[in-house]
């Protein structure tokens, strides 16, 4: 990427009733981005909002001839939501940040400064925050230990959706369809030359965090489950010790009969049921694992689409 040919940037922010922040966040990103040597486009994705952000989005679109409005069609999530913005985007970089003012736009220069020295994804990553929630910060350091325990590809703890990415890197991703989508899984799976920047989250500048209880434990099953095969082979781990185990027990059992002995066998009922008790149990978490895998195989061979639009103000208004 030459630096003496205008770099055209794509900003792409999902929203999801954010009504009242997101006005704010674009006066905050404008504050920063409007001195830049770079053409910005703001690509403002409705993920199905239902409060006044649809209006708040249009008025924006009404006065800044830079802002790009797709509205999705119900509620898709964040996701979703994200890569919709990505599929939408034609600019040479692209920065994705959260419309809720948690991602500082005061580090997209440094981020862009990063992609024209030629790195192809520049990864925000949180700075340990005294005032993210005990439970929040306990949940994400647990997950991602265990996501990088079990699975091939490296997330860092504290990654965010607050990243840069070269136009080949965008078409990268682009180029994996699949429906379980785990970005910052995805994003280090492509590879290319990759910077990360620290970066202190501060707080969101209204309303409540969007990321329900339900939301955050399918994001968790989704990068778990389409980066890892860990737990099948938990599975067969369990299997196989299992198996010894009873080969063991045959062996002993069997040496009773050989030295005539028989009479000494206890009837232990509390053995059996306690094996009995174990083996099932572990077969129906074993179950349960292949029948995950084959319900995201199921939602894989639908080929749904991630995302479905409803108005795009670049195609005109509905
Ligand atoms: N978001 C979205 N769809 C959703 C949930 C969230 O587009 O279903 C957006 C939200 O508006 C915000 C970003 O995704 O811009 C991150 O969400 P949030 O700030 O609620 O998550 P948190 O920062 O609490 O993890
Ligand atoms: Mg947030």
């Amino acid at each position: 990427m030459s630096p003496h040919q205008k770099i055209s940037v794509d900003l792409v922010i999902p929203v999801f009733n954010e009504a009242g922040v997101v006005t704010q966040m674009h006066a905050h990103v404008r504050s920063v981005v409007d001195g830049l040597p770079y053409a910005f486009t703001f690509i403002y994705v409705d993920d199905g909002s239902s409060d006044s952000t649809e209006g708040e989005l249009a008025a924006l679109a009404g006065t800044d001839e830079r802002v790009r409005v797709i509205s999705l069609s119900r509620n898709f999530g964040h996701q979703a939501a994200l890569t919709a913005g990505l599929d939408a985007s034609r600019g040479d970089a692209v920065v994705m940040l959260d419309a809720d003012g948690q991602h500082p736009p005061e580090m997209i220069p440094q981020m862009l400064d990063l992609i024209v020295q030629g790195y192809d994804i520049v990864q925000g990553q949180r700075t340990d925050d005294a005032r993210l929630g005990r439970f929040k910060k306990w949940t994400s350091g647990l997950f991602y230990h265990l996501l990088n325990f079990i699975s091939g590809t490296r997330v860092l703890p504290g990654a965010a959706d607050f990243r840069a990415m070269s136009r080949r890197a965008v078409d990268a991703l682009k180029a994996m369809p699949e429906y379980h989508r785990f970005l910052r899984g995805m994003v280090s799976w492509i590879g290319f030359k990759s910077a990360i920047l620290l970066y202190h989250q501060e707080e969101r500048a209204g309303g409540a965090s969007k990321y329900s209880f339900g939301k955050m434990f399918r994001l968790a099953m989704d990068a778990i489950f389409s980066f890892s095969l860990a737990p099948l082979y938990v599975g067969l781990s369990l299997g196989g010790i299992l198996l010894l185990l009873a080969l063991a027990e045959m062996v002993y059992v069997l040496s009773f009969w050989v030295t005539g002995r028989t009479s000494n066998l206890a009837p232990g009922w509390s053995s059996l049921m306690f094996v009995i008790l174990i083996v099932g149990g572990m077969l129906m978490v074993l179950l349960g694992f292949i029948g995950v895998y084959v319900g995201y195989i199921f939602q894989e061979v639908k080929r749904r689409p991630v995302y479905l639009i409803k108005s795009d103000t670049e195609n005109g208004k509905e």
